[in-house]
């Protein structure tokens, strides 16, 4: 895969799992192709599948609060999800379908090449982190993998769907604007 063109033409013919059955549109990503923060979420909710862009929705309301909170913006990050296309009936991903959409998740960050990645929620933290992720133990740690830092936050939409795990999130909020300073500063 060469670059960005070949990777929309991939991701939009592509039959790797059963989803493309089903599916209206295709969503890679958006923002910043150069950004030094990647933030992967899980799947493209109905909304997202419609308009064809991530976090469309009231989670990517919530989400643009969330990065807006830590003096980021939507266009200065870049925004993807481990899985292209929609489950049906808004379902987790099966673990065929995250397996099959990796590969374009993996030539997305190559092309992009953040320095920090940040997983939203369990399902992105175990495609990308590690597959034993546990999302209340494990997020807001750091975690270094081929150069990319890597943490993972809860996902906007288990905040919007439990008030009490918005205090958390803030702190991982502010250890990465935290940990993005120090890079600022050193370069590393
Ligand atoms: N949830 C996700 O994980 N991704 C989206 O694009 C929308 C909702």
């Amino acid at each position: 895969m060469r670059d960005w063109d070949e990777l929309y033409h991939a991701c939009r013919n592509c039959k790797s799992c059963n989803l493309y059955q089903t599916r209206k549109n295709v969503v890679i990503g958006m923002g910043n192709r150069d950004a030094d923060v990647m933030l992967i979420g899980e799947a493209p909710g109905r909304q997202e599948e419609s308009i064809g862009l991530p976090f469309a929705g009231a989670a990517g309301m919530l989400l643009d609060k969330m990065v807006a909170s830590i003096g980021w913006s939507r266009d200065q990050v870049y925004i993807a999800n481990v899985v292209k296309c929609h489950p049906p009936k808004n379902r987790d991903p099966l673990k065929a379908e995250v397996d099959a959409c990796m590969n374009h998740l993996r030539h997305q960050v190559r092309f992009v090449k953040p320095k920090f990645i940040i997983c939203l929620g369990r399902i992105a933290a175990q495609a990308v982190i590690d597959p034993n992720f546990l999302i209340t133990a494990q997020r807001g740690q750091w975690f270094e993998k081929k150069g990319y830092l890597m943490t993972a936050i809860y996902h906007p939409s288990s905040l919007l769907r439990d008030e009490s795990k918005k205090q958390p999130a803030w702190e991982d909020l502010k250890k990465i604007r935290k940990r993005y300073d120090q890079y600022l500063k050193t370069g590393q």
